[in-house]
């Protein structure tokens, strides 16, 4: 079994939102100069927001099909050090993520708009439209590793045999047993890159 060092690029798959791309900056920005909702994102501490903030439900809905149709137009930011990782990956093997999102074009229409166009057709991406199941979809692809914020996913991805690496944030702080990574640097420090 492969340790959590010196991963063959190829081996590992990542999750879309909250761990390419920051998600929750873009939440709680738009919730503030849109809707007028200050949230701070520690209180963020559940995957389903609506568990844990005290904003209207349908604000919430409205604010995350903005994000999932227009990704780009909404200004939805890479996470710190994201697309300089990825383009190093790209260079060399393929980049693999798989979302639970139900579309694959505003994803890979944010892609374009932030990676080297040379590099984009080394981008494979699934969307599985379910947060569960993610692991039939790694193993297809022959992947071991795979980084995602959703706990549950990870637990998952373990059952399944696959190793799973936790992109932190305060909704995932609680114990669990995985390898954790606190930024992209720790992500690009696990790869093997040549
Ligand atoms: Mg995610």
């Amino acid at each position: 079994m492969q340790k959590y060092f010196e991963i063959e690029p190829h081996l590992i798959g990542f999750d879309f939102d909250c761990v390419v791309a920051d998600t929750m900056e873009a939440f709680i920005r738009l919730a503030a100069e849109d809707y007028g909702f200050i949230v701070r994102p520690e209180e963020i501490t559940c995957y389903q927001v609506e568990n844990c903030l005290n904003l209207p439900h349908h604000i919430i809905q409205e604010i995350f099909m903005r994000l999932l149709n227009h990704p780009v137009e909404n200004n939805l930011k890479p996470m710190p050090h994201a697309i300089s990782v990825l383009a190093e990956v790209a260079k060399n093997t393929h980049v693999n993520l798989i979302t639970a999102r139900p579309n694959s074009e505003p994803v890979q229409k944010w892609l374009a708009n932030h990676l080297p166009s040379d590099l984009m057709y080394n981008f494979r991406l699934i969307t599985t439209g379910q947060h569960d199941g993610k692991s039939y979809y790694i193993k297809q692809l022959g992947l071991q590793f795979f980084v995602d914020d959703r706990l549950e996913t990870c637990f998952e991805l373990a059952d399944a045999g696959l190793h799973p690496v936790v992109f932190s944030h305060p909704w995932n702080y609680n114990q669990h047993p995985f390898f954790r990574a606190e930024t992209w640097l720790d992500i690009r420090e696990i790869l093997y890159l040549s």
